[in-house]
């Protein structure tokens, strides 16, 4: 950064150090690129104007031009107050004044034209303008000031201290002028060219004080470019870094288990997806680097299959390996269902959860520490410090949005040298999400579902059709198919939301009774042990419905279920409902997604139920999902190693300008990965000093 930027706030001219104090508690602001990068919230329009009878109490600002015709002080001392008359061809207004009275009082002149500019305020139903922003006619027509102008945000505490948008605006009218010719462009000029980009000064001048809404909009097109331009090269220098640094384990061969299982215990033909994917992986696992892979695949794609054959190669190898999921019903479940798998093979699988029983944990940890157990499934219970293998290899995190990066380091740990991960997700991410989120890890897809599946018919009901769905219901059961309904979790009360879900259950157990039919209940609440028992019978085929709270959200995979019942559906993020809807579908029988509501609908909530009952694809829900919700929801997932810190571009909505910032960064990163070339030199010299120690653009070749 060129020294003037970096200079302390505290020196420019009308700061000082109280000030710059609250700057920098308050918004973060401590030089002068701080103060630069401070960008306005909105911007006021004052180019246009009302006429005065046009001006109501609901307007949030207007504009008018007119004559004063009268100025009188009304009141005394403390209720003492200015008021003049502003007039135009439609009408008169008043402006009224507490504060400056003598001031305006000395200043106003009758019978000159004046511009005034005020949030309307209604009182004694008479609308008058307190404390007007006013210049003369003249005045305003020979400002030089933009007249689009900046708002910024403030607090209660900057205003105190005389920090609100005016006064940070007058800050940057007096830093800009000392910034001109010394902004230097940080985008190399290709880049800038090839992207039909503003250049950095005039961007950074616009955008705080604009000359014309088109060059508004490039001023905001250039900045948002830079910010995501930047994190893309750093994410992807730092997945290049990693690379370097990481070793891995070798898994060199693929051997008897693998070969073994493929032959005499695969049930299925792999999809091309799941056999590219693999792949993927192979190559990853035997290049002696620290595999970080996301795989990404909808709901039913079959990424477990996936996971057992990565396992598969890693025990192949003498290693160890872990299967980590979010709770206990989906640990066992995979506990068995690999069992299942792995039958008639010679290899130790063993489910860790925290209602494992202390012999038996005690029995684990031995046959973990003296290598005899190959695959430890479990929860996170098997992630904590007591837990040692004897050489672990291979780890995998089945639907990752519940675990964050702490605990995925602490995987790492499990061995001298870091086992490769794979981490497993269902919820779609939108791809140029991903590219921000997940910057540094690699992703594989699996886009296709196994054959035969026959695509889940997706209904939206009102109350009013709760009869026909009974019969309906009714005449599932009599095929043989079993039936989930979900409500919804009421975060604010649980004793609510179990309420509401007693309540249910009661209404089903009496219109489907006991003994020609069977409900099982699965909530929260419920001991696990109980909560297996439910669920174990369920799963067998021994209870015909399943009314349960969100918890057989994720993994749960009952393949003779037909029909998934979302009670108050509107209450669901899109994300969730798409995921509930995965639990069907599972078998070869023709599926159905019935989500009930209520017949009052926000218009986020119709936008929800028509995209559910309008597409089966996650990704394409993911992309209104993330419209609907911002990006802001998606913190809690980040998985990327650099804080992602925008000031004006947009996950959820920039989605264009993403793939174009990352296309850029890789062109730059393939030629020039250290930023040695004469043309990237503003732009090594502003990341150098962006991240003093952070990333360093040197170090490797
Ligand atoms: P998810 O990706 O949601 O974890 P699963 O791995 O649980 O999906 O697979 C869903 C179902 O599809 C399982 O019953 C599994 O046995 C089956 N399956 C997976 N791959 C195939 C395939 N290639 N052909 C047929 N069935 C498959
Ligand atoms: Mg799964």
């Amino acid at each position: 950064m060129s020294q003037l930027l970096s200079t302390s706030i505290e020196y420019l001219k009308g700061v000082g150090s109280k000030r710059a104090e609250i700057l920098a508690s308050e918004l973060g602001i401590r030089s002068y690129l701080g103060l630069l990068h401070h960008f306005p919230f909105r911007y006021e329009d004052r180019t246009k104007f009302y006429k005065i009878s046009e001006v109501n109490g609901d307007l949030p600002y207007v504009q008018l031009v007119g004559e004063i015709i009268h100025v009188e002080e009304i009141g005394l001392k403390f209720k003492k107050r200015l008021v003049a008359k502003l007039k135009d061809e439609t009408g008169t207004i008043e402006l009224v004044w507490f504060k400056g009275v003598a001031y305006f009082a000395k200043n106003l002149k009758v019978g000159e034209k004046y511009v005034v500019f005020a949030k309307p305020n209604v009182f004694n139903s008479k609308i008058n303008l307190v404390h007007p922003e006013l210049e003369t006619l003249i005045e305003f027509k020979n400002s030089v000031q933009s007249k689009l102008q900046a708002v910024y945000a403030s607090t209660e505490k900057l205003a105190k201290f005389t920090l609100g948008s005016k006064n940070i605006s007058r800050l940057l009218k007096t830093l800009l002028p000392q910034l001109k010719y010394k902004l230097e462009e940080n985008i190399p000029s290709d880049i800038v060219a090839d992207n039909n980009l503003l250049d950095r000064e005039s961007a950074m001048f616009n955008i705080h004080f604009p000359t014309s809404v088109e060059l508004l909009k490039r001023s905001i097109v250039r900045i948002k470019f830079e910010e995501l331009f930047m994190i893309q090269l750093e994410l992807l220098k730092l997945k290049l870094v990693n690379l370097e640094k990481s070793k891995g384990f070798v898994f060199g061969t693929i051997g008897e288990k693998f070969n073994s299982f493929y032959s005499n215990n695969l049930p299925f033909e792999l999809t091309g997806a799941q056999k590219r994917v693999l792949k993927e992986i192979r190559i990853d696992l035997k290049r002696g680097k620290q595999m970080n892979r996301l795989l990404q695949g909808d709901v039913g794609s079959g990424k477990t299959i996936v996971a057992l054959m990565s396992i598969l190669m890693g025990l192949d190898n003498g290693f160890q390996a872990a299967l980590m999921a979010p709770t206990e019903i989906l640990a066992t479940q995979h506990y068995e269902g690999l069992k299942e798998l792995l039958q008639g093979m010679d290899i130790e699988v063993q489910l860790l959860t925290g209602s494992v029983k202390v012999k038996k944990r005690r029995e684990i940890h031995a046959k973990l520490e003296d290598g005899t157990l190959d695959i430890l499934i479990g929860t996170h219970a098997l992630i904590e410090d007591k837990v040692k293998f004897k050489n672990l290899g291979i780890a995998v995190i089945d639907e990752q949005h519940r675990f964050g990066v702490a605990q995925r380091s602490k995987l790492y740990k499990k061995n001298t040298i870091p086992p490769h991960v794979l981490i497993m997700t269902a919820t779609p991410i939108p791809r140029t999400l991903a590219m921000t989120l997940y910057g540094d890890l690699d992703v594989s897809v699996i886009d296709e579902l196994p054959p035969g599946r026959k695509e889940i018919q997706t209904l939206h009901w009102f109350e009013n059709r709760r009869l026909r769905l009974f019969g309906f219901m009714e005449a599932e059961i009599a095929k043989g198919r079993q039936i989930y309904i979900v409500y919804p979790l009421i975060e604010e009360s649980e004793k609510l939301d179990y309420a509401t879900l007693e309540e249910g259950y009661q209404h089903i157990f009496r219109r489907f009774p006991a003994p020609k039919y069977k409900v099982s209940i699965v909530h929260g609440k419920m001991k696990a042990a109980v909560k297996q028992f439910e669920m174990d019978r369920f799963v067998n085929g021994e209870t015909n419905i399943m009314v349960s709270t969100t918890v057989i959200e994720v993994g749960v995979n009952v393949p003779n279920a037909s029909i998934m019942v979302i009670e108050s559906a509107e209450r669901f993020g899109l994300s969730q409902l798409h995921q509930l809807r995965g639990r069907v579908g599972r078998g070869g029988e023709q599926s159905y997604c019935v989500l009930m509501t209520g017949n009052k609908l926000s218009s986020d909530g119709r936008l929800r139920m028509k995209t559910m009952t309008g597409t089966n694809d996650g990704f394409q829900i993911a992309e209104v999902d993330l419209k609907l919700r911002g990006p802001g929801d998606l913190r809690g997932t980040q998985q990327s190693g650099t804080p992602i810190n925008l000031k004006l571009a947009n996950l959820a909505t920039d989605g264009e300008l993403i793939e174009r910032a990352r296309k850029a960064a890789i062109g730059i990163l393939k030629v020039d990965s250290n930023l040695a070339l004469l043309k990237n030199r503003g732009l090594l010299a502003y990341l150098n000093d962006r991240n003093r120690g952070k990333t360093n653009w040197s170090s490797i070749s």
